[in-house]
């Protein structure tokens, strides 16, 4: 992308212009944080109650605009019209819960000789919130909204491709009563929008969530300042699949295609114990050719295009002609199309099984037993998420324990549930999102002694 001011916004299922954004410059940056640290003063300031009051506002809000939330998402990112539906209902109901926890953001009174002590939970101050392309409109709210129920003002800059989302999430807050310049939207640059907030000295933390190279150079962009990091980054999740569970289930093929395999926690490792791997490979040629792949605004549709042509590009690096593959099928004509793939020849040392694909495209591969399935599971940098399937729930429970990945789950392919700590271990990140401790990262623990010695009465 070169340096131009301006960021076209393309429909990546017709290849349209939809929208062209002003790209915010350095300057914009120091001028959009003047501002939030003016209103998060007074933000800081309102009642607790008053606060949460705002927020259940603003959820009504994107409520009553969820249908035109989730269209604008599918006609920016290609996203299925369900998913679309689901990640506006999520954008919703984290107001509602974040909303929920500050009236019961609370501090500890510690037992010490000689006084009374007491820690409070304080806002940091302005939060610098950037975001991928991937799930523009749900991980800008991961991201700003705990911060915001904290009592901190947010500056967020989403995806150079991906910004009218969060653009009208911007607008709706105002809509909906909170304070002007509390929530700001920078589109613009990673190396210069993104950079600008990162070294910002007035930016008391950044949330990223990206690549793991980009994350890299944040975190050490952010150590020169020693300023506090959230980093959720890439992944390449197994999917663990003993041959006593139910494979109908287990091989799921939207564990990897949902988001067109646009997901950090896409199960793109299928891990297939060896007594099961025929009838396996049988079962995702079937499920693979059934996938119906289209226009993402059709509400049959269950897998859309890829974000860009450059993003197909890259997914197209890892399966050349005449590997062996299962496939599935993909429109031809205007749209960044890529159909469904299983690789089924590669080693667990290939390009194809280590890296991170970010489209539709999973490794199959064999395990043995147990103590082989936890070892191809941890043979990664990563470790973001990951399935076990099997009857047996000792074993469900052993594998569990043993893969290094922040995000499991046994006999489901679910990930994210905004109830429930969401982040990643080994170079999949750094830090915790969403769950009953998400507002306290977006706070400084102050401890305050109260002597109660004096003078004798
Ligand atoms: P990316 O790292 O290229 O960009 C992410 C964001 O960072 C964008 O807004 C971009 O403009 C900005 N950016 C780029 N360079 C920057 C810099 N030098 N300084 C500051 N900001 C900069 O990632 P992407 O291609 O947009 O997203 C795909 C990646 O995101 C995948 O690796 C995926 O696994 C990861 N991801 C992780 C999670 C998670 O929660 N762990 C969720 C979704 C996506």
């Amino acid at each position: 992308m070169s340096d131009s001011d301006e960021l076209k916004v393309l429909n990546p299922a017709t290849e349209e212009v939809l929208a062209t954004v002003p790209a915010a410059t350095a300057e914009d940056v120091d001028a959009a944080v003047v501002r939030a640290v003016r209103a998060q003063q007074g933000w800081a300031a309102l009642a607790p109650a008053d606060r949460a009051r705002l927020l259940r506002r603003f959820a009504d809000t994107v409520d009553a605009h969820l249908e035109e939330l989730a269209r604008l998402e599918v006609s920016e990112a290609g996203h299925t019209l369900g998913n679309a539906r689901w990640e506006a209902g999520n954008a919703r109901d984290l107001l509602e819960y974040a909303a929920g926890g500050i009236e019961r953001l609370l501090g500890k009174q510690i037992p010490v000789p000689g006084g009374w002590n007491i820690t409070f939970q304080e806002p940091l101050g302005v939060v610098g919130v950037i975001a991928p392309w991937n799930f523009p409109m749900p991980i800008a709210a991961w991201g700003s909204f705990p911060a915001l129920a904290a009592g901190n003002a947010v500056v967020l800059k989403p995806a150079e491709t991906t910004p009218l989302t969060a653009l009208r999430l911007a607008e709706l807050a105002l809509a909906a009563g909170l304070p002007e310049h509390l929530f700001q939207v920078l589109p613009g640059r990673g190396h210069i929008t993104g950079r600008a907030l990162v070294d910002h000295p007035d930016v008391a933390k950044i949330v990223f969530t990206g690549s793991t190279r980009t994350g890299r150079e944040i975190m050490e962009r952010c150590a020169r300042l020693v300023k506090p990091v959230t980093l959720e980054l890439g992944g390449k999740s197994p999917n663990i699949v003993f041959a006593d569970a139910d494979l109908s289930t287990a091989l799921d093929p939207f564990s990897f295609l949902d988001n067109s395999g646009q997901d950090c926690c896409a199960r793109t490792r299928i891990l297939v114990q060896q007594t099961a791997l025929d009838e396996a490979r049988d079962f995702l040629a079937d499920a693979l050719a059934a996938v119906v792949v289209g226009d993402p605004a059709d509400e049959k549709t269950q897998m859309g295009p890829l974000i860009s042509a450059a993003q197909r590009e890259r997914v197209r690096s890892y399966v050349p002609d005449g590997v062996p593959a299962l496939r599935g099928s993909a429109p031809d004509g205007p749209g960044f199309w890529f159909p469904p793939t299983v690789l089924t020849g590669e080693r667990h040392d290939s390009r194809a099984a280590r890296e991170e694909i970010f489209g539709p495209v999973a490794v199959l591969l064999p395990f043995t037993d147990e103590r082989d399935a936890i070892r191809l599971a941890n043979d990664t940098p990563y470790g973001l998420s990951g399935s076990v399937w099997t009857r047996d729930l000792g074993r469900a429970l052993r594998v569990s324990g043993g893969v290094r990945a922040g995000n499991l789950s046994v006999n489901s392919h679910s990930s994210v549930r905004y109830w429930t700590p969401f982040g990643g271990y080994k170079q999949s990140g750094l830090g915790r999102e969403l769950g009953p401790d998400a507002l306290t990262a977006f706070t400084e623990t102050k401890n305050v002694f109260i002597s109660t010695e004096g003078p004798a009465q």
